[in-house]
């Protein structure tokens, strides 16, 4: 909400709660009706973009990141990444940093059927085991209720 993204609300201005799959009270904040994730996208592009031609900020689009780069003392120190496309330059290269944070979601896909999409591989826990950080609650992956079970030779991404 502080970088711009708008929850539905009610008359009175208040951020309008609803419930979702299995709860019991009101407790989920949409935006737009069910396109919640469209407006916090939305939200978070705008926000990118206004930083875009700040000098202190490179944008690099387009990249997978591959592994972390780790300084002599075991600290992260950045990344190795490829860059695939889109009128992108092209190749692999490394992004250096004094510090690195991983966004990359979750990991659904490491099952056979998930309700997760395509891109919740994993990839940044996998990078951060690799450099030997310590992970915590692995057990807790998230599904989404609102799938429809499709028998056993179902296979990908469900929802
Ligand atoms: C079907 C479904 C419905 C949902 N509905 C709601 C809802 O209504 N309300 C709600 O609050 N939440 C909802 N969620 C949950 C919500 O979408 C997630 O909790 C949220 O998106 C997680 O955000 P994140 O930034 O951690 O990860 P993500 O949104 O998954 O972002 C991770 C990003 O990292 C990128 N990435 C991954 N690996 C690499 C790599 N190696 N290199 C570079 N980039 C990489 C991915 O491409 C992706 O863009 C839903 C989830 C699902 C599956």
């Amino acid at each position: 909400m502080a970088l711009g993204a708008e929850f539905d609300r009610d008359a009175g201005g208040e951020i309008k709660l609803t419930r979702e799959g299995g709860h019991h009270r009101d407790r989920i904040a949409h935006a737009g009706g069910d396109a919640t994730g469209a407006e916090i996208s939305r939200a978070l592009i705008a926000a990118l973009q206004r930083v875009v031609d700040d000098p202190g900020i490179e944008v690099v689009e387009h990249a997978l990141v591959v592994d972390l780069l780790t300084a002599a003392d075991g600290s992260a120190c950045g990344a190795t990444l490829h860059v695939i496309g889109e009128g992108q330059v092209d190749g692999v290269g490394a992004a250096h940093a004094r510090a690195v944070v991983l966004a990359t979601g979750g990991l659904g896909q490491i099952y056979t059927s998930t309700t997760n999409p395509p891109v919740a591989t994993g990839d940044g826990m996998a990078a951060a085991l690799r450099v030997g950080a310590r992970v915590t609650d692995l057990e807790f992956v998230q599904f989404h209720p609102t799938v429809l079970f499709l028998g056993r030779a179902r296979r990908g991404s469900s929802r």
